[in-house]
């Protein structure tokens, strides 16, 4: 490193940075109009959550990253609906249990201006449910006379209340300095304790797909395995299925077997739904309606669990729907709108046949070895020392930037950090991560590659 102008310290700092595994989760939650959207606004520094969002209107994102004293973590913003037809507390519970079930530690915010109310009280009924850490915010406490409202929430017997003004900002450090001293270094859900134990696999897709057709059909036609394995945390809304000789442990099943149906925000809790259950999944397992047109909802989902690192396999369903019309038009459109998992490991099914159901699984273990997948550092740059050779970037400004040398950071999913002595442009940066696929393999795996310059 030193001989390429690189101070050893900063390659050291540069890997950790890009080698970190999972980031740990953080839900807001509370009833509406507490403040929720605004507070996330504030936390991850960005006017991106929309406050402005029209009640019940979906929202296609729900987890954000952000960092605080340099720390980093994923936040779930569940401030995206007003009311529906299950009334204001059930539906207030549904949203704060999705994300409680997702969430390595909890922020809950009550409007200190309103006090505690019985949806409240609901909620801190749910928090102690999950056993999560807890951290409860006071907001619009926009200056000191607000104090002594936030004070009245010591009643809620959650702690401390910590006073702040997600619209100004009023605290907000105070109460993130707090979060950090409960939130995990990883996400506990999804990396912690259960080593060895089942992977974990999330079977999503928008309304319809045939998610709850397929889980019967593989729950049906094999052993459902009984909840007590050693290790594993007994959560009710997990479900652990033999196939193929593995013990396999679906998360979030019960949003698939129950299905409530909703008109108002309906959208929304399937995303929320969605976001949690890719959380605390190794691989998702993407559920495409082959006999429909690819969706931009589609496109969303798959989205998400790039997003979020995940192993995944691309499962086409209601195949035994096709007829030849529609497949010819079915593969043009994966081609168009799909091509960002054309890396992933595909299967065409049917849930109500059990066609291809046997290839589910090596589909997955397919992905989840692409996940894990590392490449020692001397064949990377064996690989790379080639590719630079071969394929110079184009020069710019009379300079060309080169990649002088690099190493994968991390797994699951693969993260790479590639050292270079200029920028190195996106096309460029393309143009590495297909040679790494083509020589590495990857299948079924989001990666990462980030790239430093040398100053
Ligand atoms: P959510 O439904 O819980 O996500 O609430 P929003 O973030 O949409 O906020 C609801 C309303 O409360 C908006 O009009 C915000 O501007 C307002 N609000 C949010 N935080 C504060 C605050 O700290 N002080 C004051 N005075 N108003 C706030
Ligand atoms: P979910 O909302 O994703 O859980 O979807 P469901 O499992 O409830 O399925 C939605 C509809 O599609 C139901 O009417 C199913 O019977 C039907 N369906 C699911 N899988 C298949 C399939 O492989 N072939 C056909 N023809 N229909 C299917």
């Amino acid at each position: 490193a030193a001989e390429e102008g690189f101070d050893l310290e900063d390659v050291e700092g540069a890997i950790e940075e890009a080698g970190h595994g999972p980031l740990p989760v953080l839900a807001v939650v509370g009833r509406p109009n507490v403040g929720k959207s605004t507070l996330v606004n504030r936390i991850i520094g960005r006017r991106e959550a929309v406050v402005e969002d029209k009640p019940g209107v979906t929202r296609d994102r729900v987890t954000y990253e952000a960092e605080w004293s340099g720390r980093r973590f994923k936040v779930v913003d569940t401030g995206g609906w007003e009311q529906d037809v299950l009334g204001i507390d059930a539906s207030v519970a549904a949203q704060a249990e999705y994300a409680i079930e997702a969430a390595d530690a909890v922020v809950f915010v009550v409007d200190a201006k309103v006090g505690a109310t019985d949806t409240d009280e609901a909620v801190v009924r749910l928090l102690r449910k999950a056993g999560k850490p807890v951290v409860l915010a006071a907001n619009k406490v926009d200056g000191q006379s607000g104090e002594a409202d936030a004070a009245y929430l010591w009643s809620l017997g959650l702690g401390e209340p910590h006073p702040v003004s997600a619209l100004h900002g009023r605290g907000t450090g105070d109460m993130l300095d707090a979060v950090l001293e409960v939130l995990p270094d990883a996400p506990e859900q999804t990396f912690g304790t259960a080593v060895g134990g089942p992977r974990r696999i999330a079977l999503i897709g928008r309304p319809n797909v045939g998610k709850s057709s397929l889980l019967n059909k593989v729950a049906n036609e094999e052993r459902v395995v009984v909840n007590e394995l050693a290790g594993t945390t007994r959560d009710p809304v997990d479900e652990l299925i033999e196939l193929g000789g593995v013990t396999w442990k679906f998360v979030d099943t019960a949003g698939i077997r129950k299905r409530v149906h909703l008109q108002q925000g309906a959208d929304y809790y399937a995303s929320l739904r969605t976001a949690a259950a890719v959380e605390k999944a190794e691989v998702a397992v993407i559920l495409i309606d082959a006999s429909e047109s690819i969706s931009v909802q589609d496109q969303r989902i798959v989205t998400m669990a790039v997003e979020a690192g995940r192993a995944i396999v691309m499962a086409y369903n209601k195949w035994d729907t096709l007829d030849e019309e529609r497949r010819y038009y079915l593969e043009r459109e994966i081609e168009t709108e799909l091509g960002q998992v054309a890396w992933a490991p595909r299967v065409n099914v049917s849930a109500r046949t059990g066609r291809h159901m046997e290839k589910l699984v090596p589909a997955i273990e397919t992905a989840l070895a692409g996940w894990e997948t590392r490449v020692p550092t001397g064949r990377l740059n064996a690989f790379l020392g080639e590719l630079v050779a071969a394929h110079p970037h184009p020069i710019r400004g009379g300079k060309q930037p080169r990649i002088l040398f690099g190493t994968q950071a991390g797994t699951k999913p693969p993260r790479f950090v590639l050292f270079a002595s200029g920028f190195i442009e996106a096309g460029y940066r393309r143009f590495i991560e297909r040679r790494l696929r083509e020589e590495f393999g990857f299948e079924g795996t989001p990666i990462h590659i980030s790239v430093r310059v040398r100053e």
